[in-house]
């Protein structure tokens, strides 16, 4: 498709319909408004009620919010319904809900928190496609997202159960492009790198309760552009993901990451 020649607008999503779990913060909130932004109505999904509401109400009439944990079959159900229910379609999926657990080596981490971690990353992102890809197989269209991470390339000391799970995101996302592809259908993951969310946060008081923002400069240092990603960069890559600018992309994993993983 040469858009440009088509003389369309760039990433316009005007008419389409967004879901993004997680969408309550961070990530998820960044590619919820820029969505919006470029036309979509968005489905804003999260068990953060009060931040989800927020995020819809500063969209406003073109975003619900429907609460849900992603790690039940159930809630996974109800905002697939939820999202054919408002807005009677399911065009882009940013599968994106994540935690990232306790940090400490594997000989000492704790099982109930891997078992916590395998059930939002890998189960959840499961669930996610379990639901969503048989709307978009009905519609013979869609494009799906993963939240990976660079922890999903390359293993991190003391993360064996969030980096085991982003390793199994792109698996999942592999496995799904080879099924629906002949469709039309895309999945693809993307691999941040350290981005300015709750998460790194919480990551470097764990790492240096008295010295968080030392842990940034000294994980800053090791990457090529010299800081963290934000939310937004993460956004646009997604979009470009889920956009016709990307019609010939699908079971690929990218990285957004100020070259972490390339230095
Ligand atoms: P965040 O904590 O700001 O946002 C995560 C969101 O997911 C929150 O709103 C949270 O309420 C929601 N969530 C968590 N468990 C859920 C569940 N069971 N059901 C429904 N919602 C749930 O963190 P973020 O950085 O925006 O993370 C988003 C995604 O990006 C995650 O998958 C994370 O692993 C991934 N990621 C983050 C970074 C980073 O540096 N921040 C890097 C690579 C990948």
């Amino acid at each position: 498709i040469n858009v440009y020649e088509r003389g369309e607008k760039i990433m316009d999503f005007s008419g389409k319909v967004a879901v993004v779990t997680g969408g309550a913060n961070g990530i998820g909130r960044a590619v919820s408004l820029g969505f919006a932004h470029r036309g979509a109505r968005v489905v804003v999904v999260d068990r953060d009620a009060e931040a989800g509401a927020a995020v819809a109400a500063e969209i406003g009439s073109a975003a619900i919010f429907h609460q849900a944990d992603v790690t039940q079959s159930g809630d996974v159900l109800g905002y697939v319904e939820a999202a054919l229910n408002a807005f009677g379609a399911i065009d882009c999926f940013h599968n994106n809900a994540g935690i990232e657990g306790r940090v400490a080596p594997t000989a000492e981490y704790d099982e109930a928190v891997f078992d916590a971690v395998m059930a939002v990353n890998v189960k959840g992102a499961f669930l996610g496609l379990r639901h969503v890809l048989p709307v978009m197989i009905r519609q013979q269209r869609g494009a799906v997202v993963n939240t990976a991470s660079i922890a999903g390339l390359v293993g991190t000391a003391g993360m064996p159960a969030y980096v085991a799970s982003k390793h199994a995101v792109i698996g999942m996302t592999k496995v799904a492009a080879g099924e629906v592809g002949p469709l039309g259908i895309r999945v693809n993951a993307i691999c941040p790198g350290p981005i300015t969310t709750r998460m790194v946060q919480d990551i470097a008081k764990q790492v240096s309760p008295n010295n968080p923002e030392g842990v940034e400069e000294r994980y800053a240092a090791l990457i090529p552009l010299r800081r963290y990603g934000t939310a937004e960069e993460v956004a646009n890559l997604v979009l470009f993901l889920c956009s016709d600018l990307a019609s010939n992309i699908t079971g690929a994993q990218y990285v957004v990451d100020g070259g972490r993983t390339a230095a």
